[in-house]
């Protein structure tokens, strides 16, 4: 080889999914696409993947981001799931318009999927075309990042091309393919699936390809198949707190868009709530509020008892007994995501100490909030400046509220609550500037980014976006425009799925 040459495309393929019986899947490779471009690579995250980023943006690399090739090692397959979408049940799904490519394993040993989105037509795509849009595919891109340099568990975006082909939707609009990366992209619906065909097999051989994948201490258990499903709602419970904590609002928690290893999987017409208020929606197809940003960890607990109803097979023979195991596990769930958020609350808050009063005074300081229009992440990031000592320094965040004289009654309290710890006002506002971020994907942002992207090419407002994104909790001057609510005539009252 000439030293000179970029190294061939080389992925560590190991891919466990695809040894399991041909009914979980369909084999097939992606269509090709006309003229793909990188719009990105997450270089970071190819490295941690063991992947050459060099190799990957080469002409070669990008053929195989486009799906134009298929790189040595992988087994291609869309995979087969069912769900239950807004509550009603369709017995087949399955990837419509994405290709698993196949399994590396990271620098940690942790097994993760390498999926392409957007790859065209498979024998699961129903009425759809098998293809992604631009738009979309940089917003799953920026939320996504976004959510994993807040350190909330997600899918991950390790690159984005364009495909120099138009997508016909409501308009004609550039198509783009998105490669993905999860620890794996079993859903709620993959049981589901199997279960309602009662193919009691196929049902044990994935819980085992689970339990092995992502809780391998279940395998030890008495009873593995009840230690996966009370592991799956300990992880539910912990996802579901972080996104109640950051204001992120999924917007279609359908039990297919609910992953078993407990990321944030499929973004869609998701959002991060700018004014605060329980009730908010964002997506233009949920006109009910069903996934409303209150609403989610009751929907959490929902998919959990569907993912419940479906292992019971396994449970044993005694129905009656299943039953009961079943709902006990479920019935664990209010109280595991309760200790969750509330224990994220308190850091938020600066409360180091548990006192009996700090569910009502966190409770009372949102319901403020959403009285009187107050940014929800900028309230929290604000709270931080202020001082315990000096009133005068509520300036900023007072501000935030239509009436700030509630607010003031409010910080009264939060400041007697703060004389109990003790701390000094450094130490706190330290540790609180590190759970209260600065920078979220504010929906104007990205609207912006999406909007310069797709009508001029312009992908320059999305490397800045990423820049300031990828350390959410480090404020810096340059940024301020990031920091800051959108103007009424920016504001996003509306997120659109994009299929
Ligand atoms: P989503 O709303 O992205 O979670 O998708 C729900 C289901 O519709 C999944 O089975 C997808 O694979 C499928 N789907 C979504 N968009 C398309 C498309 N453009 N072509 C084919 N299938 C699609
Ligand atoms: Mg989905």
């Amino acid at each position: 080889m000439n030293l000179h040459e970029t190294p061939s495309v080389f992925f560590p393929f190991d891919n466990s999914y695809a040894r399991l019986p041909d009914r979980f899947f369909a084999k097939l490779t992606p269509s090709p696409v006309r003229a793909p471009q990188l719009i990105r690579l997450n270089e970071a995250l190819a490295e941690h993947l063991g992947l050459d980023p060099e190799s990957l943006s080469s002409p070669e690399g990008i053929e195989i981001l486009s799906g134009n090739r298929v790189p040595e090692g992988a087994e291609p397959l869309a995979m087969v799931y069912a769900g239950h979408q807004f509550g009603n049940w369709v017995p087949q799904l399955g990837d419509g318009r994405a290709i698993l490519l196949g399994e590396v394993i990271d620098r940690d040993g942790v097994r993760h999927d390498i999926q392409l989105k957007g790859s065209g037509h498979t024998p699961f795509s129903r009425m759809g075309d098998g293809r992604a849009v631009l738009g979309p595919v940089l917003r799953e891109y920026i939320v996504g990042e976004a959510m994993a340099a807040l350190g909330i568990p997600t899918t991950r975006a390790l690159a984005a091309v364009t495909t120099g082909e138009q997508v016909a939707r409501e308009q004609l609009l550039p198509g783009a393919i998105l490669t993905r990366v999860a620890q794996s992209h079993v859903r709620v619906g993959t049981f589901q699936f199997f279960a309602a065909r009662g193919d009691e097999e196929a049902l044990r051989l994935l819980a085992d390809h689970v339990i092995n994948r992502h809780y391998p201490d279940a395998s030890g258990s008495d009873h593995p198949y009840r230690a996966l499903l009370d592991a799956v709602i300990a992880r539910q419970a912990q996802l579901i707190a972080r996104w109640q904590l950051i204001g992120f609002i999924h917007g279609v928690m359908n039990t297919d868009n609910m992953s078993i290893a407990g990321e944030t999987i499929d973004y869609g017409p998701c959002a991060f709530m700018d004014t605060y208020h329980p009730e908010t929606v964002y997506s233009s197809i949920d006109q009910m509020g069903r996934y409303a940003y209150a609403n989610q960890p009751r929907i959490a607990q929902w998919n959990l008892a569907v993912l419940a109803q479906s292992l019971l097979p396994l449970f044993g023979d005694d129905e009656d007994v299943a039953v009961a195991q079943a709902q006990d596990s479920i019935n664990r769930f209010p109280g595991l995501l309760e200790a969750a958020y509330l224990s994220g609350m308190r850091a938020k808050l600066g409360l180091v100490q548990e006192r009996a009063g700090d569910t009502k005074l966190a409770h009372d300081l949102l319901n403020c909030m959403a009285e009187n229009k107050a940014d929800f992440t900028l309230t929290f990031r604000g709270l931080c400046d202020v001082s315990a000592a000096d009133p005068e320094a509520d300036a900023a965040v007072r501000g935030l509220f239509e009436d700030p004289v509630a607010f003031d009654c409010w910080a009264g309290r939060w400041r007697e609550r703060l004389d109990q710890e003790g701390n000094s006002d450094d130490m706190r506002q330290t540790a609180m500037r590190a759970v209260n971020p600065a920078y979220i994907p504010r929906n104007h942002l990205v609207a912006e980014v999406i909007k310069a992207a797709t009508e001029n090419g312009n992908f320059a407002l999305l490397e800045k976006l990423m820049t300031v994104l990828a350390s959410p909790y480090e404020e810096r001057p340059e940024y301020a425009r990031y920091r800051i609510p959108p103007r009424p005539e920016q504001v996003v009252h509306e997120t659109f799925c994009g299929t």
